[in-house]
C-alpha cells in the first residue's frame, strides 16, 4: 500500500508519497503560499529531477488538486492513479486530552480538531483545511489523523498541571499538553533499538532542537515530562519564542509597550528568542556565524539557549532518576555540532560524557559519547513521516 502523509499549515502543504512494502520514500513535495499570490508547488520525485510549478492557489482544496495532478503526471508522477494511494495520514497539532493516539477521521474526530481550535488557533484550522480538502478529493480511502499532542498523554497530573485554580483545567483545559510528540515518540523508540533494549525498560531524555524546540523524559515507555506545554511557547529558548520566562514580564510589558493580548502573543512567539536576544536572526547558524564574529548579543544569546537545555537536562535527570541516553534530534540536534559540544560540557557528573571527535557529525544516527560515558549521546535524525505514515498503515488495513 502506498500512504500519503500530508502536513498542512496555514499557507503551505507539505506532503510525502510512501510505499509501505519497503518504506521507501517515492516523492516530497512542498506547496508553497497557498491563498497568497505567487503560490509555488515544488514537487521532488525519488532519483528524478525536481518540479516547480507556479500557479495561484486560493485555498488548500486548490492546492491538494495540483498535489494529486502532479502524483499522477506521467512523467513526474509517482503513481498510475490515485486508486494505488491506499489512505492518506494527516499531521495533526491539537488533540486535546481526547486522543492518546493515532484515529481513522470520522465527523466526531473532526469535532474535536475543531474543538481544539480555541486552544491552537494557529495550527488547527489549517490541519483541518487540509484534511477536509483531501476528504473531498479522495473519498474513498481511509484518512487517518496523527496528533503532536498524543505521545505526551501518557504524563501525570504532577507534570500537567500548572498550580492554577483548578476550575481553570475544568473549564478552560489549561494544562501542559506539549507538542512535537511524533518526532519525540520516532527518535526514543529508535534510541531504544540503538541501547539494545525494549522500548519499556529504558530512561530516556529526548532534545528536538529545530526553529521550535523541545525535550522529552521518557520511562517506562511513557512521557514523564516535556518542555513545552499549554502552547509551544513553554520550555526552551527557540528561534523566535522566549521560552521559560517569569510571566510578571507579560503584565509588564503590555502595561509599558500598549500591548493588547494578541500583540503580546505576537512577542513573545515571534519577536522573542535567539531573534530578540540576538537581534542578528531565529537561524541558528546565523547566531553562530556572528558570535564567532565577536557579535556580544548573538554570543550571550547562545548562552542563554544552552543553559536552558542543560536545566531540563538536569531537571529530567531528577524525575527519572537518571538515564540511559540522551537524543539529538531536528535541524539544530541533529547538524549542530558546536551546539551539541556546548550543551554537553561539564555534564560529566550526570555521566554525560562526549567524544568531540566522534561528534563532528552531521545528519546521521550516532552515538558520540566516550566509551565510558555512564550515558549514552545519540544524534538520530527524525522521521515524523515515516511515524504518520505507519500508524495510517495499521489503521488503515
Ligand atoms: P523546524 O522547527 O522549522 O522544522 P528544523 O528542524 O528544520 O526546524 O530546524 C531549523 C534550524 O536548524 C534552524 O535554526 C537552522 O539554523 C538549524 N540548522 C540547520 N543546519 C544547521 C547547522 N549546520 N548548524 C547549526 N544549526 C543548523
Amino acid at each position: 500500500m502506498k500512504i500519503l502523509v500530508v502536513n498542512a499549515g496555514s499557507s503551505s502543504i507539505k506532503y510525502q508519497v510512501i510505499d509501505m512494502t519497503d518504506e521507501s520514500v517515492l516523492a516530497v513535495g512542498l506547496v508553497d503560499r497557498v491563498g497568497i499570490p505567487g503560490s509555488t508547488l515544488k514537487h521532488e520525485p525519488a532519483g528524478k529531477e525536481a518540479v516547480v510549478i507556479k500557479q495561484d492557489l486560493p485555498d488548500h482544496t486548490a492546492g491538494m488538486e495540483l498535489v494529486l495532478e502532479v502524483l499522477v503526471n506521467p512523467e513526474y508522477g509517482v503513481v498510475k492513479s490515485m486508486d494505488e494511494i491506499g489512505a492518506v495520514g494527516h499531521r495533526t497539532v491539537h488533540g486535546g486530552e481526547a486522543f492518546a493516539q493515532s484515529v481513522v477521521i470520522d465527523d466526531e474526530v473532526k469535532k474535536v480538531i475543531r474543538d481544539c481550535i480555541d486552544i491552537a488557533p494557529l495550527h488547527n484550522p489549517p490541519n483541518l483545511m487540509g484534511i477536509e480538502a483531501c476528504q473531498k478529493l479522495m473519498p474513498n480511502v481511509k484518512h487517518v489523523g496523527v496528533f503532536d499532542t498524543a505521545f505526551h498523554q501518557t504524563m501525570e497530573p504532577a507534570n500537567y498541571m500548572y498550580a492554577l485554580p483548578y476550575e481553570v483545567y475544568e473549564e478552560y483545559r489549561v494544562r501542559r499538553y506539549g507538542f512535537h510528540g511524533t518526532s519525540h515518540y520516532y527518535v526514543s523508540h529508535r534510541a531504544a533499538d540503538m541501547l539494545g533494549k525494549k522500548f519499556e525498560d529504558c530512561k530516556i531524555i529526548t532534545l528536538h532542537l529545530g526553529n521550535g524546540a523541545s525535550m522529552a523524559a521518557i520511562k517506562d515507555g511513557k512521557v514523564v515530562d516535556t518542555s513545552m506545554g499549554f502552547t509551544p511557547l513553554e520550555g526552551l529558548v527557540m528561534g523566535t519564542r522566549s521560552g521559560d520566562i517569569d510571566p510578571g514580564i507579560v503584565f509588564y510589558l503590555m502595561d509599558k509597550l500598549g500591548m493588547n493580548p494578541a500583540e503580546a502573543n505576537n512577542y513573545f512567539n515571534k519577536k522573542s528568542g535567539l531573534l530578540g536576544l540576538s537581534g542578528v536572526s531565529n537561524d541558528m547558524r546565523d547566531i553562530e556565524e556572528a558570535a564567532n564574529n565577536g557579535n556580544a548579543r548573538a554570543q550571550i544569546a547562545l548562552e542563554v539557549y544552552y543553559n536552558h537545555v542543560k536545566g531540563y537536562i538536569g531537571n529530567y535527570f531528577a524525575k527519572l532518576n537518571g538515564c540511559d541516553c540522551i537524543v539529538f534530534t531536528a535541524g539544530v540536534g541533529e547538524n549542530g555540532i558546536d551546539i551539541r559540544r556546548h550543551i554537553c560540557e561539564d555534564l560529566d557528573a550526570l555521566g554525560i560524557k562526549m567524544d568531540v571527535e566522534k561528534n563532528k557529525v552531521r545528519g546521521k544516527e550516532v552515538d558520540v559519547a566516550t566509551e565510558d560515558s555512564r550515558v549514552r549521546i545519540f544524534v538520530i535524525p527524525t522521521n515524523e513521516e515515516l511515524v504518520i505514515a505507519r500508524d495510517t498503515y495499521r489503521l488503515a488495513k
